[in-house]
């Protein structure tokens, strides 16, 4: 029946380029934005376009070049006092401006709070759709099948994202431009930055709207930064519920594996002089275990609603592998697994596995460890 279908290739016309809307803090991009910008790339290369960096704010001056530096081909900016502090309803109002006028192909934002924030409000002023989370960004055509014909979309953004399940989900925006997402911190690498690129910087005069401005910023605090930044580690030597219970189905306190993953923690980074940190997964976390409070913090979690790391080496103990945890760790160079049941979905991805008790196996690499 299908193949009776008349194709019909279907082309939204009149957008162009990928923007990112480039967060700063202290004078400067975050590190997250720089990984868009090394994601908007990808896709614009793919498709022909441009990469354009969107800054919003105040004091621009000395951070206007950074997208550029960064992989941008150009970037449009609005500097204004009244922009001093991010707020979402004048933010939205001056970026969907933008939207309706320059007509953007693609526009990505970080997830993150702002992100979080002023994207969704942005997709429905603009009345285009969003997809959040997003871990992967490509481009291919979208095929609708229907009674009246077969509709290719072409050139379409599968903006990849975990489902809920088990399963990961392609997201698509096929009839409205401009295509919106959120991109999690720590799936694509920043391009190394350059300070030859060139590129064009266009000012944005802003159309205030006065209802925007009924909250004032009194006053600005930081929370506490965590001093666990597993992102920079090289190693992650991560702990899951596994750690409850031994090969034999004995209970186990936890802190015995806790301080085993401490003292691997020790050993590698004195001998190796790399850094090292202990993560873990969400259910070890949720678990709340009296003997781990304070210890397994819920910034160690590694995982779509946690942290996404790729280090050098990864050390999953008890964890199954969940895709929701494997989403945050895939990208590691190298993934040692432990666990005892061979049908582990951990397994699937590890580089190496070893099927058996973590007891059994921490001891051991310990000792081994000790005496090189
Ligand atoms: C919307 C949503 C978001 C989520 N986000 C995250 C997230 O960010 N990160 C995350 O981790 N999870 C997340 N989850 C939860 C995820 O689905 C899993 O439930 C969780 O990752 C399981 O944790 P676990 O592997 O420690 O526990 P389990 O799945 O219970 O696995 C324990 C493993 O340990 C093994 N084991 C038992 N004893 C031993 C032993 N002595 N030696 C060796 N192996 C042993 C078992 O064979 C088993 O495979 C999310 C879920 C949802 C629905």
């Amino acid at each position: 029946m299908s193949s009776q279908l008349q194709s019909i290739e279907v082309r939204i016309e009149g957008y162009r380029d990928v923007w990112v809307y480039c967060e700063h803090e202290d004078g400067q991009l975050t590190r997250a934005t720089t990984e868009v910008i090394g994601g908007a790339r990808k896709v614009a290369d793919r498709v022909g376009m441009k990469v354009v960096g969107v800054l919003i704010g105040y004091n621009l001056n000395d951070l206007l070049r950074e997208p550029i530096y960064y992989g941008a081909d150009s970037v449009i900016y609005c500097d204004d006092p009244r922009l001093k502090d991010y707020q979402v309803l004048p933010y939205t109002t001056v970026l969907s401006d933008m939207i309706v006028k320059l007509k953007p192909w693609a526009m990505l934002f970080v997830t993150s709070e702002i992100g979080k924030d002023l994207g969704p409000r942005v997709a429905y002023r603009t009345r285009t759709g969003l997809a959040a989370d997003v871990i992967d960004l490509i481009v291919e055509d979208f095929v609708m099948n229907l009674p009246t014909g077969r509709y290719v979309y072409k050139d379409c953004i599968a903006q990849v994202r975990p489902d809920f399940a088990t399963r990961i989900a392609k997201i698509f925006t096929p009839k409205h431009r401009p295509q919106i997402s959120s991109v999690r911190p720590g799936n694509f690498t920043p391009l190394p930055r350059d300070e030859k690129r060139r590129g064009d910087l266009v000012r944005w005069e802003p159309q205030f709207n006065e209802d925007d401005f009924q909250v004032e910023t009194l006053e600005t605090r930081r929370l506490p930064k965590s001093e666990i930044k597993l992102e920079e580690a090289n190693v992650v030597i991560s702990l899951g519920l596994g750690i409850l219970r031994d090969g034999a189905g004995r209970p186990r306190d936890p802190r015995e594996a806790y301080g085993m993953a401490e003292e691997l923690k020790k050993l590698l980074s004195e001998k190796f002089g790399i850094k090292v940190e202990i993560g873990s997964s969400r259910a070890l976390i949720y678990a709340q275990l009296k003997e781990l409070e304070g210890l397994i913090t819920k910034d160690r979690q590694v995982g779509q609603t946690g942290k996404t790391i790729a280090p050098d080496l990864y050390i999953a103990l008890g964890i199954s592998g969940a895709l929701q945890h494997r989403v945050g760790m895939q990208r590691s160079k190298k993934i040692v697994a432990v666990n005892l049941d061979p049908n582990a979905p951990i397994f699937q991805i590890a580089h190496y596995c070893v099927v058996g008790d973590l007891y059994d196996f921490l001891p051991k690499l310990i000792e081994e460890l000790r005496s090189i």
